[in-house]
């Protein structure tokens, strides 16, 4: 069974460093799915936006995620833990 997440089988794209000073009217630090969503969201806000990651774009707690989406999650798996254990709420 393979351990590692499938969000780190595809690779995103990589940017150089920054080499000069910068302005901009946004600035976004880490390249998470936070980050990169609030990027998108302004795009066309006509605002200037920089986002700067200090490693890979969404190799953070990102790469980890098995998304769902749910809004009651972590009380089922609290439960879980208290009755089960933590290795099956986390399996
Ligand atoms: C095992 C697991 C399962 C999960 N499953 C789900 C799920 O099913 N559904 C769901 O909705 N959520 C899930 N989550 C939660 C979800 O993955 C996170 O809430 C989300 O990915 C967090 O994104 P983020 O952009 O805030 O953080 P991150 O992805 O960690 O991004 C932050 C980025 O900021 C960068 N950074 C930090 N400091 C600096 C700095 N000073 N300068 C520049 N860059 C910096 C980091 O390098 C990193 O890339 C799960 C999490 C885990 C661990």
């Amino acid at each position: 069974m393979k351990n590692t997440s499938i969000w780190n089988e595809y690779e995103l794209p990589k940017y150089d460093s920054l080499k000069n000073n910068n302005e901009c009217d946004v600035l976004i630090i880490g390249g998470g799915l936070s980050g990169v969503s609030l990027l998108y969201h302004l795009k066309n806000s006509g605002l200037k936006v920089i986002l700067v990651e200090r490693n890979r774009l969404g190799r953070g707690v990102t790469s980890r995620t098995t998304g769902k989406l749910t809004y009651f999650l972590d009380n089922v798996l609290i439960k879980v833990k208290k009755r089960k254990g933590i290795s099956k709420a986390m399996s």
